[in-house]
């Protein structure tokens, strides 16, 4: 995705594109990926960038409100932001705090009984979490073991 993309792409969501969140956004849009606002700072500062925490966190958080990114909160210590728009669950490696896509369709859930009164349903989020180290794997291998698994 190159900077104009991302400009119109923040637009369309109603985000004026200052230099600094065009900085951010495309740190996280170029792919999928889980970041904590730490780890936005450090790679940012580490590249050139000169924007402070606050901007940062704020940024992160008016992403979060138009619906450009989504937070995962799977450590009370930390919490990830989530370039993926659509819809999916993830593993969380409890050892190394590295979050995986799981696509929605490899995990099956019946929630047996009604919503509360005078509520629907906004979303189901799923962690599995694992321990041990890891090897990498893609949300595309994924994909193919859970098809592998519903044969
Ligand atoms: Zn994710």
């Amino acid at each position: 995705m190159n900077r104009e993309t991302i400009s119109k792409l923040l637009e369309r969501h109603g985000v004026a594109p200052t230099p600094q969140r065009l900085d951010i956004a495309e740190l996280l849009f170029t792919r999928p990926q889980h970041l904590s606002a730490e780890q936005v700072l450090s790679t940012l500062r580490a590249s050139r960038a000169r924007v402070s925490k606050a901007t940062i966190y704020n940024t992160l958080n008016l992403f979060c409100e138009r619906g450009l990114l989504r937070t995962v909160e799977v450590d009370p210590a930390r919490i990830y932001y989530d370039s993926t728009g659509e819809p999916h669950h993830h593993f969380y490696n409890v050892d190394t705090g590295e979050l995986t896509d799981i696509p929605l369709e490899a995990v099956e859930l019946a929630v047996r009984t009604d919503l509360p009164p005078g509520t629907h349903q906004e979303g189901i989020d799923v962690v599995v979490r694992v321990r041990g180290d890891s090897l990498p794997i893609s949300p595309h291998d994924l994909r193919r073991r859970a098809e592998q698994g519903n044969r």
